[in-house]
């Protein structure tokens, strides 16, 4: 979270905007709220330049809740559905599109389109490669694989490829650091916890003609048709996550918006891959074009020169450990991946990366 951010919500806990109120004591339906969640929602769609065909969500169940929500709207009858099967595609990039494909088992027939499994998730299969299946309800990919550190640079052409279904796009993990092609979307989901926000948002942006869907066991408080019907008030939205999200839409404004976090983005990813590719002692091993601007894993090499997975290993726990002790914290890599990695969100300045660098210079020295 940026601190201004931290500091303006801090100030208006017991008291927002002269209300007598914090805004976790307000009714969601009351005029406060309304105009916190309005804002909200012009903010974000300025910011992002989404187009008016677009509802703008505000829901919960975060990103791997959208995993089922997501096919329970888009599996259920269209008028000109053929009997027979429905079924989805995906692009297995890492963990994260591993997951959705799983649950998205529950609800269709799910066909693996493409998969960067065999190179250990360090490239992103050319959509040209794609095995697309005729008339998928829809076609998934992760958009930044946050455990794994592959970002699409841009997202693929469904159309050029030859197929009408929609795109959803998972975009938890760096949303708000680019523009989104939005020409190319039919869904994008996002958890806020990321970018945006507290854990416990979820904003989901879904194309007007995809509304009608939704299969019969869709729960109506995750009907994306029910939840755009009611302004995302069909049942209590997440109040205090999206007052706080509000506070970053701003603060994103105020710093020059999604333009000025992407610059800021390839300053500080590039400044942090030059570090490790002209180290002898780390790695990252993800092809440079496809290489996440938020999320940079890295392995330390053992003496052999091969990757130390282990968080154990005495040089990973001496190296976590005197990251620790400079204030750089949370650098373990995900379980599912080893190592160490950087996540360097929006709201991490370029000083922080910089501290990062000189950490990692300084640690190899010691261990020559
Ligand atoms: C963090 C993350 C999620 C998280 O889902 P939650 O249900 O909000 O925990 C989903 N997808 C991606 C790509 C993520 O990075």
């Amino acid at each position: 979270m940026p601190e201004a951010v931290l500091t303006e919500a801090a100030r208006d806990m017991l008291d927002w905007n002269g209300s007598g109120m914090g805004v976790m004591e307000m009714s969601h339906r009351g005029k406060e709220f309304t105009s916190i969640l309005e804002k909200a929602e012009r903010d974000l769609r300025d910011l992002l330049a989404v187009p008016g065909e677009f509802h703008i969500l505000f829901m919960q169940g975060g990103g791997l809740g959208e995993n089922a929500v997501v096919p329970m709207n888009l599996c259920g009858p269209l008028a000109e559905a053929k009997s027979g099967e429905v079924h989805t595609d995906f692009v297995i990039t890492g963990g994260w599109s591993q997951k959705s494909a799983k649950e998205a088992r529950k609800y269709s027939q799910v066909n693996v389109a493409a998969s960067n499994e065999a190179n250990q998730h360090r490239q992103l299969p050319d959509p040209a490669t794609w095995q697309l299946t005729d008339n998928p309800r829809y076609v998934h990919i992760c958009s930044n694989e946050t455990v794994f550190g592959v970002e699409f640079q841009t997202l693929p052409d469904l159309k050029a490829l030859g197929c009408e279904a929609p795109l959803v796009v998972d975009c938890s993990s760096h949303i708000a650091s680019r523009p989104v092609e939005w020409d190319k979307v039919g869904v994008a989901f996002a958890g806020a916890q990321k970018n945006l926000g507290p854990a416990g948002l979820t904003l989901a942006f879904v194309r007007d003609d995809l509304l009608d869907q939704a299969m019969g066991i869709c729960p109506s408080a995750f009907n994306y048709k029910n939840v755009a019907a009611n302004q995302s008030m069909y049942n209590t939205p997440p109040t205090f996550g999206i007052y706080m999200a509000g506070l970053v839409f701003q603060w994103l404004k105020d710093q020059g918006g999604v333009a000025a976090m992407e610059a800021s983005a390839i300053a500080k990813s590039t400044l942090l891959y030059g570090a490790i590719d002209a180290s002898g002692l780390y790695e990252n091993k993800v092809e440079a074009n496809c290489r996440s601007r938020m999320n940079v894993p890295f392995f330390l090499k053992g003496d052999d020169g091969q990757p130390l997975l282990d968080a154990e290993h005495p040089r990973n726990a001496a190296f976590l450990a005197g990251a620790k002790a400079r204030g750089l914290l949370n650098i373990k890599g995900h379980k599912s991946a080893g190592g160490m990695r950087a996540s360097i969100y929006n709201a991490m300045p370029l000083e922080g990366v910089q501290a990062l660098v000189a950490y990692l210079q300084e640690f190899e020295r010691t261990q020559a």
